[in-house]
């Protein structure tokens, strides 16, 4: 997200008073008539240094995207990375500051103009002193946008006409093999809240398509009710994404998780979407060199799934047959109610 760089408080003053003060050095040498050079000399003061700070502070707010109408998953991004209401209180204080210092400018001009000249440079000072009191209350804000700034530096970019493939499964189960294997080019790395190594995003185009697929290491790959509010959050943000989820099985369970373990995650993640995954049974080459009991076993349990995939994903074996299902995913609509953690809690 691209917010500019944030000055200090001190920063802003600093640049506003020395502008005021070489604009007040041209004024001195320029050819004013000698009665009312001082005044001009000290109001030209004040307007540089508020119109200074004042650029600086709208080119803040105005190179800041207006959050609402930024696409949802971007809203619940920021929202669970610094804050949306806090986000928004901080710009608004910068529109805060703007008015102020628009109207102290305006006012200690006046002032400046009528007073006689033996009071102008008094005047000036105690408008910088009221300047620098303004500069100073929305120190906080300034700093939030800093922190803000330096947070929302590489957030995912998504692009919002792809069909979107959400990955999920248990860690180790093959889930960035197959990513590498499926898409054109390395998998883009994100920073995404909650997840240590961030979110990988890879694309393909086929038949005019443009498909989507995002893993989430460290999000979709653990039971739901393991999960905090904020966690769950940054689940729900995906919601916003996910047009079909592709949700993979080991069941050779050499990641070291039962399948019927991996059963119960692929449940919850099914209500908590409100998609049924597409099944994905990855790691068949080991499946293939176990004894007949045990493949009888994995069999059934595939059985019960509706036209499951059978893959080797680090032996690109299967890719093609994913990609062809896949390729018939629609677009979902979206409905853009925001839910609340609490619909998930008695997830069992
Ligand atoms: P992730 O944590 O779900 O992203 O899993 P990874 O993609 O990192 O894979 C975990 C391990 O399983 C790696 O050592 C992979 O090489 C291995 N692996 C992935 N797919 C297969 C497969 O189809 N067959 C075999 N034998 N190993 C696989």
């Amino acid at each position: 997200m691209m917010i500019p760089t944030i000055p200090t408080p001190e920063e802003l003053l600093d640049k506003g008073f020395r502008r005021g003060k070489k604009t007040a050095d041209l004024v001195r040498t320029s050819k004013i008539p000698r009665s009312i050079k001082g005044k001009k000399i000290e109001e030209a003061k004040v307007i540089t240094a508020c119109q200074v700070i004042k650029d600086r502070l709208k080119m803040i707010v105005d190179r800041v995207p207006t959050i609402e109408e930024l696409p949802e998953f971007y809203q619940d991004y920021i929202d669970i990375t610094v804050g949306v209401d806090q986000m928004k209180q901080s710009l608004g204080a910068m529109n805060w500051a703007y008015g102020i210092l628009t109207q102290l400018e305006k006012d200690y001009a006046g002032k400046i103009r009528r007073a006689p000249s033996s009071k102008a440079s008094e005047l000036q000072r105690q408008a910088y002193g009221r300047v620098a009191s303004v500069v100073k209350k929305i120190k906080k804000d300034l700093d939030f946008l800093d922190f803000a700034k330096a947070n929302l530096r590489n957030m995912p970019t998504i692009d919002f006409e792809a069909t979107t493939i959400v990955i999920a499964g248990f860690p180790n189960v093959g889930k960035s093999t197959l990513l590498r294997q499926i898409t054109d080019a390395e998998p883009e790395v994100a920073n995404y809240p909650f997840t240590t190594k961030g979110i990988q995003i890879g694309h393909i185009e086929r038949k005019w398509k443009h498909i989507q697929f995002i893993d989430t290491p460290g999000l979709l790959d653990r039971p739901v009710l393991d999960m905090n509010d904020i966690e769950l959050n940054a689940m729900v943000a995906l919601e916003h994404l996910a047009d079909a989820i592709l949700f993979i099985f080991d069941p050779s369970q050499t990641s070291g998780y039962l399948l019927e373990n991996q059963y119960t995650l692929y449940n919850e993640i099914e209500k908590v979407f409100n998609i049924t995954p597409i099944a994905l049974f990855n790691k068949i080459d080991i499946v293939n060199t176990f004894d007949e009991g045990r493949q009888e076993e994995i069999k059934e349990f595939i059985s019960q799934f509706d036209d499951p995939l059978l893959i080797s994903a680090n032996q690109g074996k299967g890719i093609e047959e994913i990609i062809n299902k896949l390729e018939n995913v629609r677009k979902q609509p979206r409905d853009d109610v925001h839910k609340d953690p609490d619909d998930y809690n008695g997830l069992e």
